[in-house]
């Protein structure tokens, strides 16, 4: 690739990240112990208001510890939007259990109109528990994914789950920084909203840390159970007996001295996402065919993913994608739904209508913190001149 190749989403490294992993190695403190990890957890915890937070590898070990504390068994049903990274759906299968595939509303996240009549049509709640009449499976939890730094529909999910008696995961994975400006939840940030939220660092998300991963919440339990289940389910650090079947899921001290440095530019980096996306966003408005999403009204977005829709413009949107390749500018399609996916083939789906329609027609621009002007200005004449 050339000098100018603008790519979709890379990380952004100039803060203190090299002082303190620096102060890491030379410290010699690199592995699964050391006091960036537990920096980093109070870090987040005290950023997103969550009563705590447990880091682990990746996001999705979060996920699946997330899962593991609802109490979700091998016997039950979980549902998940189709409309996501399948790292949100994988660790149901993790488990044994089996998803619910539910379709997804204008904000790109969990329906959940269809979501409350799923419950009330296609449901038995008896006793406090819900159950699926296709086949009988308790459904003990609800997959809510904030995808690109939107926020799910927290208020109706909440209302639906307090109702159904449905634990609710928050895959906050690319939501971190993002909040309720107004209304019920005016102020709460994704990811500690629902019972167990979680965050990603990929190189690909607003902060990185090369890999890895963060469980928030407000229960006090679910905490301290998460921390076990990530560090070997170690119950006694001398003479190594276990109580549980745990896992290596812990930050090493390296990735969180990245993480401490790139928290610091959180802030930072969703002015510059805001910033880019209203130059977009302007400079849309003026093509025909092409319109660049919104995000929810009442919250405060991280603004991480820009997802344009190219319906009715003169290009395809795969043919978009290619020209816009040609010429030295990386996107990408939305996801393919996880309901159409090999390992979920024959999987239980609810009336999936919507995410069919964006997941052939959204297409990922450039949206990377390090994105100037002149880089917009470069995306946006080459389509013009497409
Ligand atoms: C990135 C992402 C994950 C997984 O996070 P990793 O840290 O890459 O394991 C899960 N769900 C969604 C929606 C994501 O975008």
């Amino acid at each position: 690739m050339t000098g100018n190749f603008i790519p979709l989403s890379v990380p952004n490294l100039k803060g203190n990240e090299l002082e303190y992993v620096a102060n890491a190695i030379k410290t010699e403190w690199v592995s699964t112990g050391g006091p960036y990890v537990d920096g980093f957890e109070r870090k987040i915890a005290e950023y997103t208001g969550a009563k705590g937070a447990v880091s682990c590898q990746n996001g999705t070990a979060g996920l699946h510890i997330a899962l593991i504390l609802t109490g979700v068994t091998p016997a039950d049903e979980v549902i998940v939007p189709t409309l996501t990274f399948i790292a949100a759906v994988n660790p149901v299968k993790y488990i044994g259990a089996e998803p619910v595939f539910m379709d997804c509303d204008d904000s790109l996240c969990l329906d959940p109109v269809k979501l409350r009549q799923f419950c009330e049509e296609e449901c038995n709640f008896t006793d406090g528990k819900l159950f699926d009449k296709a086949n009988g499976r308790q459904i003990k939890a609800v997959v809510a994914v904030h995808v690109f730094g939107n926020m799910a529909d927290m208020e109706a999910i909440t209302d639906i789950a307090l109702k159904y008696n449905l634990k609710i995961v928050e895959d906050a994975t690319e939501a971190i920084g993002t909040y309720y400006t107004d209304g019920k939840f005016k102020g709460k940030f994704a990811g500690t909203i629902g019972d167990i939220g979680v965050y990603s660092f990929n190189g690909n998300k607003i902060i990185t840390t090369g890999g890895g991963g963060m469980i928030v919440s407000n229960n006090a339990e679910y905490l301290k159970k998460a921390k076990h289940l990530t560090t070997q389910a170690k119950s006694d650090g001398l003479y190594y007996t276990h109580d549980d079947i745990g896992y290596n899921y812990r930050m090493t001290n390296l990735q969180a001295a990245l993480g401490v440095a790139q928290l610091e530019q959180l802030e930072d980096f969703i002015k510059i996402k805001e910033n880019n996306y209203n130059e977009y966003k302007r400079r849309f408005d003026r093509i025909d065919g092409l319109k660049l999403l919104n995000f929810r009204k009442n919250i405060r977005s991280n603004r991480w993913f820009y997802a344009l829709l190219c319906d009715g413009y003169k290009l395809s949107r795969d043919s978009l994608i290619k020209y816009l390749s040609a010429h030295n500018i990386q996107s990408r399609p939305l996801w393919g739904l996880i309901s159409d996916q090999k390992p979920y083939a024959g999987a239980r789906t609810y009336k999936i209508e919507r995410a069919k329609y964006f997941g052939k027609n959204i297409v990922n621009i450039p949206c990377s913190t390090n994105l100037t002007l002149d880089g917009i200005e470069t995306v946006v004449n080459a389509i013009e001149n497409s």
